[in-house]
């Protein structure tokens, strides 16, 4: 009979899309080997569980040798012999082990890699695909999720000049791959939008494939892709907008499009948008510590809207609690290197979907080919997944991930 016990677990240093480096994991039992790797994100917020960088010279700082020795030497041998299967109870040891709140001790990097490993060899041996495995030990009801497919790119992401960071959208069709098609067509008539109007440097695409065109404004960039959508004779186009406003926060005020807003002016701002546009959601309209902010935005809009907390919540049980409790936003963003354990993002999932709120399984700006997010968004039954534009390997990965889901998903359930 084949073990299915873990044999042996190897971290080496890879590189994520943006050229820095990050952690690939490859763990071995007799049955195969499992190998996972772990993205980053560049607009951070302060609540993540935190990545473990070297620092010195080599890599900018950002080497993660030393993360890897700890997967090395001190989760490896702790972790040898147990059953992958077990994953909550081979999370909690990786928390005891690295025993601060934050993960900094091992590293939530080297803590994820090793999870999600752990993840791929439970589902291997149970011999079912990752997604299925995923809904076995949640608990959750399986779903394709739409995808939130990137077009444009600012803030700190773009280096255009747009302030916000990402505007996202997603079209309604009947299947996944409908939905992708139409979205990705879209993309394409933007591109041309985007060529004739301002010329072929505005179609240089940011850290996650989305357009960085030399817009100023909001509006500017909301009428481009409301263009796009016309072009393409696409319905039910929403948007959603990912303002990253932690990234123009300063001394109590925010900095946005040449002009400094208090709360209750973004907060205007925010609510002439979406008399205007068809917006489904803001993800972050304020920053992560402005309880005061979302607080104001979620009773004014958030009967219509999404409003959806990102580093507000950073994936954290206490801070999703404390949202909910003040009815701070009404929509999660699951990023699993926020949490940086499996079972604490299944947990997070769940503590939103069991108070109705929409689940956004969402990548991060420095990714890898890894897909392990698009069974994520499947298995947990999420209903969203944003990876990005049409457009860069590390992005359409998760997208191509979810078209062969879909084909498994027919052999099960059709
Ligand atoms: C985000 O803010 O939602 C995001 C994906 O950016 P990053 O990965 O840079 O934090
Ligand atoms: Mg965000």
């Amino acid at each position: 009979m084949i073990g299915h016990n873990i044999k042996s677990i190897k971290g080496r240093e890879i590189l994520d899309s943006r050229g820095y480096p990050t952690i690939e994991v490859a763990l071995a039992t007799e049955s195969g080997i499992y190998i996972a790797s772990v993205p980053s994100g560049t607009s951070t917020g302060k609540y993540e569980a935190k990545e473990l960088r070297d620092g010195g010279d080599r890599y900018l700082g950002l080497g993660v040798q030393k993360a890897i020795e700890n997967i090395n030497q001190i989760i490896a041998p702790a972790l040898c012999g147990k059953n992958p299967q077990e994953q909550q109870e081979i999370d909690n040891l990786m928390i005891k082990l690295d025993g601060t709140p934050d993960k900094s001790k091992l590293g939530a990097n080297a803590i994820l890699g090793v999870s999600i490993a752990v993840l791929r060899a439970g589902a291997g041996a149970e011999g079912v695909p990752l997604w299925q495995w995923i809904a076995e030990i949640a608990k959750t009801k399986p779903l394709l999720p739409f995808p939130c497919l990137l077009y444009v790119e600012g803030g700190v992401h773009g280096r255009g000049n747009v302030d916000a960071q990402e505007f996202m959208v997603t079209l309604e069709d009947d299947s996944f791959h409908e939905q992708l098609r139409l979205g990705t067509e879209t993309y394409h008539a933007l591109r041309e939008i985007l060529n004739k109007k301002l010329g072929k440097a505005s179609t240089n695409v940011g850290l996650e494939g989305g357009f960085t065109p030399p817009v100023q404004e909001t509006e500017d960039v909301l009428d481009l892709i409301m263009e796009a959508t016309k072009k393409n004779g696409a319905k039910n186009l929403k948007i959603i907008i990912d303002m990253a406003a932690g990234t123009f926060f300063k001394n109590d005020r925010y900095y946005f499009e040449g002009e400094s807003f208090d709360q209750k002016d973004l907060t205007i701002f925010y609510t002439k948008l979406c008399q205007k546009y068809p917006i489904a959601g803001i993800e972050d309209p304020f920053a992560e510590d402005d309880w005061v902010g979302f607080k104001g935005i979620t009773q004014n809009l958030g009967q219509k809207i999404n409003i959806i907390g990102d580093d507000l919540l950073a994936t954290n049980i206490q801070r999703i609690q404390e949202a909910q409790k003040n009815g701070a936003c009404n929509a999660l963003i699951l990023k699993p290197n926020q949490a940086g354990t499996v079972s604490e993002t299944v947990k997070a999932a769940k503590l939103a979907l069991e108070h109705n709120w929409d689940v956004f399984v969402k990548h991060r700006s420095g990714e890898t080919c890894d897909t392990f997010l698009a069974d994520l968004a499947v298995g947990l039954g999420t209903g969203f997944l944003m990876a990005g534009a049409p457009n860069r390997g590390e992005r359409v990965a998760k997208y191509n991930r979810v078209l062969m889901i879909e084909q498994e998903w027919q052999n099960y359930y059709c």
